[in-house]
């Protein structure tokens, strides 16, 4: 059988530990045989962001720009460990953190479903994707102690004039936090769900806190609101999808009572809460997709678990390591089903399809990872633990 053409490159982004050891059997075994694969090659592996003074991540993420779709391995981020275990230059920077400010995206995250793998909650039997705001709030704050005495907000505009509010008359010890957030970054992010949603024909839920926090939270109402009026109502009409804003505590209710099937638009400190609950619920972070989506429409795929550092020391001892390669290999099939999509290759969007059908019907048949062994019940099938290449081989029979 002819290998499928790609006409535009895909920017590869390869990281480290066990997940760049799959990344390249995930390469061989499921995606080299079936595809003439282009790529724009970026290595994100620590010593080669050493090398290059963390040069190729800038490089990786203006690739991403240029081409529109990236994928990219789980990286390390470097703490003290690290810059001795790896005789680092410096303490680098998150990748992830990097791109993301370069490319100005929101975060969603959607559970990979198969049967067998039931979610705690038995309600939920489609996908709820987590949109979560990736700028500002509690994680840009500025908090400090009080003891007695005035804590004040005071606002400067550019002409010096002063706007000043009494947050508290403390009569004796307490705690201080301001916050903020930015209408750019907010016009970004609501920009970024909505065209998730239209893409993945879903309905679009946001939820705040606007009954209490009035002017913050009520900023992100309102822009919301204005921007689906003037961009997006006609194309959510034409999509058959609604877009709805509601109280947060409305939206955990719905969410639960839900069949899921929804894009849950979240603040950042919501949609960081929010995506570990979902995630648990639904079984493993490793059944997780994950994807950065710019407001420009630029798409940056990857795992949402990190390089799996317990596994990849065992492998270095030479044990054969059952790591789920899933999350890694929907990485994949996102990216190139996208790239299709953007350059109106139906076999490559029918070959990312027929890839994740074979992925989920290795699992539902019994073969799987070891972190999936104890998730999984179905009458009739009894489990058995793959290593992580016998899983890819399995995976690549059904392909
Ligand atoms: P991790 O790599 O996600 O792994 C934590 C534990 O979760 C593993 O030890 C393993 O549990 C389980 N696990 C995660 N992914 C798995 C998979 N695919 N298959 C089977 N089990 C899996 O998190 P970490 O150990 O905290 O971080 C390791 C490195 O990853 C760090 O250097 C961090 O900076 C980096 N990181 C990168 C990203 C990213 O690039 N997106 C995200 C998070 C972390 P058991 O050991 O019990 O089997
Ligand atoms: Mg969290």
């Amino acid at each position: 059988m002819a290998k499928i053409r790609m006409k535009t490159p895909l920017v590869e982004m390869d990281g480290d530990e066990m997940t760049r050891i799959l990344w390249q059997k995930i390469k061989e075994i499921l995606i080299e045989p079936y595809v003439e694969l282009k790529t724009e090659y970026y290595d994100l592996g620590l010593k080669n962001r050493d090398k290059t003074d963390d040069g190729v991540t800038y490089e990786a993420a203006q690739a991403n720009l240029k081409y529109g779709v990236a994928v990219k391995c789980a990286t390390i981020t470097p703490n003290l460990q690290r810059v001795e275990e790896y005789n680092l230059k410096k303490m680098w920077k998150s990748p992830n953190g990097t791109i993301r400010q370069i490319l100005d995206g929101t975060v969603f995250r959607a559970p990979i479903i198969v049967d067998g793998i039931t979610p705690y909650i038995p309600t939920w039997k489609k996908p709820i994707v987590i949109a979560r705001h990736a700028y500002g709030d509690i994680y840009r704050a500025v908090d400090g102690a009080a003891g007695k005495g005035r804590a004040e907000l005071v606002f400067t505009d550019r002409n010096g004039s002063e706007i000043r509010e009494t947050v508290h008359d403390f009569a004796g010890d307490g705690v201080v936090c301001a916050m903020h957030n930015t209408n750019k970054s907010i016009e970004s992010f609501a920009r970024a769900c909505f065209n998730y949603a239209l893409d993945a024909k879903l309905p679009l839920w946001f939820s705040t806190k606007d009954t209490i926090s009035k002017v913050y939270d009520g900023e992100f109402k309102k822009i919301f609101a204005e921007i689906y009026e003037k961009e997006y109502k006609e194309k959510f009409e034409q999509t058959g999808i609604e877009y709805m804003y509601t109280l947060i505590d409305d939206v955990v209710a719905r969410i639960v009572r839900s069949e899921g099937g929804i894009v849950w638009a979240c603040k950042n400190y919501d949609g960081d809460v929010m995506s570990d609950m979902v995630a648990t619920a639904y079984g493993s972070l490793a059944m997780m997709t994950s994807v950065l989506v710019s407001p420009s429409g630029v798409y940056e795929y990857e795992a949402a678990h990190g390089t799996v550092t317990r596994h990849y020391y065992k492998y270095l001892k030479g044990e054969a390591t059952s790591t789920n390669p899933v999350a890694t290999i929907f990485a994949w099939t996102g990216a190139l089903k996208k790239r299709g999509e953007l350059d109106g290759t139906a076999d490559l969007c029918a070959f990312a399809d027929r890839l994740e059908g074979a992925v989920k019907r290795t699992i539902e048949e019994g073969f799987m990872t070891g972190d999936l062994v104890a998730l999984f019940k179905k009458p009739g099938v009894t489990p058995v633990k793959l290593n992580s290449e016998e899983f890819l081989q399995a995976i690549a029979e059904r392909v």
